[in-house]
């Protein structure tokens, strides 16, 4: 049966599983091609998001590129009779598929990483991989790649909702519908308190500070374990809505959490470290629906298209650990020990051309002047489809 897009306001609502095992492979193809596993990279990695975007080409790196088993968790949806599954779970069907024929392994947890239930799971998942691959269950490489809207506070049971909004004043910006090419203006009233702090609880890094500390008790990590959580700063245009607005508070948040953790277990020997990763804006089921984003990526991929500095997510993740994790000199990082994945993107020729073709951009040649195409055809094929 052929499944068609169901879209509504940037969101896809079902997925096609042939297009998403398409995906895997293809990311597969090109971590077999660009990384090579040495005595220093890791063994054994677990990835909390695993299922899309950013987590799926890390673990797909870890697995792929350096042999590595792997523990994933996420969260998503079987089909039923009624409905598709999300792209995770056909995503998440493959990887393990490919990983079972390449004789590497590979355990997914699906379910809710909040929870102190699933956080549970993964350590069991982890002592059981390390059986099966005939290895000490400790983690060499943990990516915290999660995106989500809601998280249950495991200790209250109270539900936290995360919003994008701004913080202080209220946000307009222009913003364009990827289908039709329409534009249309975004208006965001600023964040309540609760809507911020609530956020911080949603996508800041109280889970994952509860994430290493449930592998440290549980007697998982090792020296040598290296850990990444990813966040995002983007240019100047966004930052009403996006860094210095309720998620950028949240990963503010995270970075303080990565901040205590090196205090907590790199100060002490327990871990190599924990380094926040700054990437590149690309079009994933998160980041789609946030104002302007789509807008920017459209100009943004035109410009490093042109350049030839264009990068996708497996690309992106195929340099953290080439040429920053497993780098033999140390972590290169900022001065706020951030990684900076960021560096093509924010690159002062990049951003003033995005600017410029931002600034001349109508609804007349946005399709000619900008990739708005290039924008679709990436968010269809996060959802298995093609354009
Ligand atoms: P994504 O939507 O593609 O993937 C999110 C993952 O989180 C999925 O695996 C999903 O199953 C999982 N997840 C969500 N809620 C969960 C829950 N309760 N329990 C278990 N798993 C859950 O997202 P993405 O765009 O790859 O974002 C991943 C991270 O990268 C985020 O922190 C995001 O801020 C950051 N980032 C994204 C971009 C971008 O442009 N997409 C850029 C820089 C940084």
């Amino acid at each position: 049966m052929q499944i068609k897009p169901m879209i509504r306001n940037n969101i896809c609502l079902n997925a096609n599983p042939q297009g998403c095992a398409a995906n895997v492979l293809e990311q597969i193809e090109y971590a077999k091609n660009n990384l090579k596993a040495s005595d220093n990279t890791p063994k054994l990695a677990l990835i909390v998001g695993c299922s899309g975007g950013y987590g799926l080409a890390s673990r797909i790196c870890a697995a792929f590129g350096y042999g590595s088993a792997t523990v994933g968790i996420s969260f998503e949806n079987e089909p039923t009779e009624k409905r598709t599954g999300t792209p995770g779970f056909y995503n998440n069907e493959t990887f393990d598929q490919e990983a079972s024929k390449a004789g590497i392994v590979s355990i997914s947890v699906n379910g809710d990483a909040f929870s102190d239930e699933i956080k549970l799971k993964a350590a069991e998942a982890i002592r059981q991989a390390a059986k099966n691959a005939g290895i000490l269950a400790k983690i060499g490489l943990f990516i915290y790649s999660l995106a989500s809207p809601v998280r249950t506070d495991p200790k209250t049971g109270t539900l936290y909702k995360s919003v994008i909004k701004p913080v202080g004043a209220p946000f307009s910006g222009k913003t364009i519908n990827m289908m039709d090419g329409t534009f249309s203006t975004a208006e965001a009233e600023p964040a309540t308190d609760d809507e911020i702090s609530g956020t911080i609880k949603v996508m800041g890094g109280e889970d994952l500070e509860l994430w290493m500390d449930m592998l440290d008790r549980e007697g998982l990590l090792c020296q040598q374990a290296k850990a990444a959580a990813y966040t995002y700063i983007g240019p100047e245009i966004s930052w009403a809505i996006y860094k210095n607005g309720t998620i950028g508070k949240a990963k503010e948040d995270l970075e303080r959490a990565c901040r205590e953790i090196n205090k907590k277990y790199t100060a002490q020997n327990k871990i190599a470290g924990i380094w926040v990763s700054v990437n590149k804006a690309l079009v994933t089921r998160s980041s789609a629906v946030i104002p302007v984003i789509p807008f920017y990526v459209s100009c943004l991929f035109k410009v490093m298209k042109d350049m030839g500095l264009h990068e996708g997510c497996i690309e992106q993740i195929t340099r953290l650990c080439r040429d920053r994790l497993y780098l033999a000199a140390g972590v290169p990082a900022d001065s706020e020990d951030r990684i900076r994945l960021d560096d093509w993107e924010m690159r002062d020729d990049v951003q003033k051309a995005v600017t410029e073709l931002m600034n001349n951009v109508t609804p007349e040649n946005v399709f000619i002047k900008t990739d708005i195409n290039g924008f679709k055809n990436d968010f269809l094929k996060a959802h298995g489809f093609t354009g």
